[in-house]
């Protein structure tokens, strides 16, 4: 092992982390990782943890250290590195064909390099609809508290995450929250939770009124605000609210999409019929920068035989959506997911987390819920499973930071967010084995105890 202090020593001079904070550059020495293997990870000191965050945020479905995705990168990079604009490239033709085969009803891809980005562009397409097929109504967008879709200032204006959002004000008009519809954390005392949750939507809609929104952002399950997966019914609920009123459903499967939650697609599991759909992650695993926002005809066709005004132009272009290493990275990893059978090892280790973590259940008191969809589970820590007041902040970051001493990096969900943070959250490779998904509960078996002494 060579002598990395110096790269520790630039990362902590000259880095701007994200997620930091200053006493952080203060006090503790940074965590640089230098090379990864399937789920493992080595970092400067040579320390292995088996990564059960998949990069941090959910990115690295395949795992680390493929060497047929950084080969295939490799080869187009040598025979054409880009070219952008309103002209094609060879890998970008390929992986929208081969994406478009895994979604029925959907039919159009747009390309760009990041999730807010792939949002953004698709709060964009509401806006021109609305000026060129609605007079200029329907311009609203609604959004969902706890769901979370970016960085810039378009994606804040929607996020569910206010503190999040608070700093960075003031907004764009014509972002309008829905409730969140976490059953958990129930603001309705009704038997059909799902749907009751649904009507809270239409309410919105209703009070807004329905010829002032143009579309709703969803995510299929809500990942960084705190692991919620729709209660029964709520969906399809939704969907009947969406088309009645003529509201465009767009579907965030940024965390979701390929693979996370054992089908192609989050909204795949729930039956939902999308009109956008955008992408990030693990698009390409991390092995290069690529987001997409994929559309249904028809609302491509909204675009088209427009009279030569500035409606009828996409004045969009977006640098590195013109890259070819993002598409050629994306069709490898859709050839090992499928090749490797990881949908399917998806859903059984997702079956097995939730099933261990329902086990610690039954011996630490400290578990309120547990909840999940293929390998994207969380178990909500409460200080009193009766009045299931959240637990506090500082001790479900005393068990991360147990699991982490003891080699396996597990999440919480967002940081400093009232009640939203008590969330821990495990999102492993989608090649995660039954060794690797007992490792990752046993430690936290262990940091509870250690934590909390039960
Ligand atoms: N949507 C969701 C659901 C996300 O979790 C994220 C990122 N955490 C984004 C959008 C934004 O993606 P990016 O960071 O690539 O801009």
């Amino acid at each position: 092992q060579n002598d990395l202090s110096h790269v520790v020593a630039a990362d902590r001079e000259h880095v701007w982390h994200h997620l930091s904070q200053h006493k952080q550059y203060e006090t503790a020495d940074p965590r640089v990782f230098v090379e990864g293997r399937g789920l493992k990870l080595w970092d400067a000191n040579g320390k292995e943890y088996l990564d059960a965050v998949s990069g941090g945020v959910w990115t690295v479905n395949v795992g680390y250290g493929r060497e047929s995705i950084a080969n295939a990168v490799r080869d187009q990079l040598i025979k054409l590195n880009y070219y952008a604009g309103a002209a094609g490239n060879v890998p970008a033709a390929l992986f929208a064909q081969k994406l478009i085969e895994k979604m029925p009803g959907l039919a159009r891809v747009y390309y760009s390099n990041s999730g807010s980005e792939a949002n953004e562009k698709a709060f964009k397409m509401v806006r021109q609809i609305a000026a060129r097929h609605h007079n200029g109504k329907k311009w609203k967008i609604l959004y969902r508290e706890r769901d979370y879709h970016g960085t810039t200032i378009g994606t804040l204006a929607s996020s569910g995450q206010p503190q999040r959002a608070e700093q960075y004000g003031p907004y764009p008009d014509g972002f309008i929250m829905v409730p969140h519809c976490l059953e958990y954390r129930k603001q309705w005392d009704v038997e059909k939770y799902g749907e009751r949750a649904a009507d809270a939507i239409e309410e919105v809609i209703r009070r807004e009124g329905p010829d002032t929104i143009g579309a709703i952002i969803l995510e299929p399950v809500t990942a960084g605000g705190g692991v919620i997966t729709p209660p029964e019914g709520y969906w399809q609920r939704v969907q009947e609210i969406c088309r009645k009123h003529e509201i465009l459903i767009i579907i965030d499967e940024v965390v979701c999409g390929l693979g996370r939650t054992g089908s192609w697609f989050g909204y795949q599991q729930y039956d939902i019929k999308p009109d956008i759909v955008t992408m990030a992650k693990g698009v390409a695993s991390g092995y290069a920068a690529i987001s997409c926002t994929v559309t249904t005809e028809r609302v491509f066709e909204m675009f088209k035989d427009a009279p030569q005004d500035s409606m009828s132009y996409f004045r969009d272009i977006s640098t590195f959506g013109g890259c070819t290493a993002g598409p050629v990275a994306a069709l490898e990893n859709m050839r090992i997911i499928e090749d490797e059978g990881l949908l399917e090892n998806t859903t059984r280790m997702g079956e097995r987390t939730l099933a261990n973590l329902n086990a610690l259940m039954e011996k630490h008191s400290v578990i309120g819920d547990v909840r999940g969809k293929g390998l994207f589970c969380g178990a909500e820590l409460v200080a009193d499973r009766q009045s299931r007041e959240p637990a506090d902040e500082k001790l479900v970051q005393a068990v991360v930071a147990d699991c982490l001493g003891q080699g396996v990096i597990i999440g919480a969900t967002n940081r400093s967010l009232n009640g939203l943070n008590n969330t821990l959250c495990l999102s492993p490779a989608l090649v995660a084995t039954s060794n690797d998904v007992d490792r990752i509960t046993d430690a936290i078996d262990r940091a509870l105890t250690n934590v909390f002494g039960c």
